[in-house]
């Protein structure tokens, strides 16, 4: 018996011991008939989710100091100083921020926003449309970040109000440089405010706003955040913000009228999404209690560096010739093998409980590595992808 008990005491401290636990612990964030999400919109943590499974008066104080924590929390994470900046939560995903920002920050009167695009795929061009807005659109490759010459040049030759980026677009995983297009907006438009969508790296690419001259930035509750979606938020410096009031385009959207109830009474003007905040706290507690954006984005990283020697091993062949720029997410060419049909193989995986994306570039499909994944969760899916392959008849490795 005492013999029992010291091989179990042995045991519960040593590392194998810990990985067991640890492995246990996040299998139990699949339910029965749950699935890995390997996708844009990825999985979530069981007590994350468990966090939520209550319901909340939204005029108790405990709902109200989640708020605040939230939006404190927020704040830290951008490295943004509550003296200048403040964040603004909004009902709705990433998309009603952004609209939100585009509504309430294009001045009415000679407002021209410069949109630096690499693949959003016309995200900002039909809000730009509807709000009819004036606007120079410079579109680049969505296979490499922003050429910051033409930027440049453009900034220079022009009189801009607004200046959108996009941080890291899904389509092709890769990084634009924040502080450099920051950096040239400061010397050439020092008035333009600069609005970057980081809805894709928020919680794992580090970015500092103040630095980079970023006075508006979108993020979401899901992604890189790990949290269950119902509402995005908008983190801005607040002079610019307040320059805005009276000028919103939408009410709905009106950030600065959502900032002026949130500064007062902590609830938001309309229902706000009680679960969802509830389960937003508990996650922004988790990302703090495993280090951080640092050691988020070193898991990330981690899980891309397996994946992707995996899949080389296989043969498989990205689609962005890009070595190191990118950990969010990796897309990925159709393999030319006859027997290969995506829809075919997407099932497969998902009848294996594995869901890739299927990826917005045509013959390509997309692996994410954020969301509550780890190492051994990529282990598996590379020996799923193995498995899938030897089922549909395409040897590996790929020869072409
Ligand atoms: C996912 C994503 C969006 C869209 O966000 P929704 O939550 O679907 O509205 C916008 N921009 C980027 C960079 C994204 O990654």
């Amino acid at each position: 018996m005492f013999a029992a008990i010291q091989k179990f005491v042995t045991y519960s401290t040593s590392k194998n011991f810990h990985r067991f636990f640890t492995h246990h612990q996040r299998n139990m964030s699949t339910v029965k008939g749950g699935k890995k999400l390997f996708t844009l919109s990825p999985g979530i943590s069981l007590t994350t989710k468990q966090a939520m499974l209550r319901d909340i008066n939204t005029r108790d104080e405990e709902f109200t100091d989640a708020i605040k924590f939230i939006r404190r929390k927020l704040l830290d994470i951008a490295g943004a100083s509550p003296d200048k900046y403040t964040s603004v939560l909004m009902q709705g995903s990433g998309t009603f921020a952004i609209e939100a920002v585009l509504s309430t920050t294009i001045p009415r009167k000679a407002g021209k926003i410069l949109v630096l695009e690499n693949g959003s795929y016309g995200r900002l061009t039909d809000m730009i449309r509807i709000l009819a807005v004036d606007h120079t659109l410079i579109e680049f490759p969505n296979d490499r970040p922003i050429d910051v010459n033409r930027v440049e040049e453009c900034l220079k030759n022009d009189v801009f109000t607004n200046v959108y980026m996009v941080h890291c677009e899904p389509g092709s995983g890769v990084f634009n440089s924040i502080s450099e297009v920051g950096a040239l907006i400061k010397k050439y438009n020092p008035d333009a405010s600069f609005f970057v969508d980081a809805i894709c790296t928020f919680g794992a690419v580090p970015m500092d706003l103040q630095e980079s001259n970023v006075h508006f930035m979108v993020g979401p509750t899901n992604k890189c955040i790990e949290s269950v979606p119902g509402f995005a938020y908008v983190i801005a410096q607040k002079d610019r913000l307040l320059n805005c009031k009276g000028i919103a385009r939408s009410s709905c959207l009106d950030l600065v009228a959502e900032y002026e109830k949130l500064e007062k009474s902590n609830q938001f003007r309309f229902t706000p999404p009680t679960h969802s905040i509830l389960a937003f706290k508990q996650a922004l507690i988790e990302h703090e209690t495993e280090g951080g954006v640092a050691a988020r984005g070193q898991r990330y990283k981690t899980n891309c560096e397996v994946l992707r020697a995996g899949m080389r091993k296989m043969g498989f062949k990205e689609l962005v010739n890009d070595a190191d720029n990118r950990f969010i997410i990796t897309p990925y060419l159709h393999p030319k093998h006859p027997n290969f049909n995506f829809q075919e193989f997407y099932g497969r995986l998902n009848d294996k409980d594995q869901v890739i994306y299927s990826g917005k570039v045509a013959s390509s499909f997309s692996i994410g590595t954020m969301g509550h994944i780890f190492q051994d969760d990529i282990e598996y899916l590379l020996k799923c992808i193995e498995d899938v392959c030897n089922d549909m008849g395409i040897p590996l490795p790929l020869s072409d």
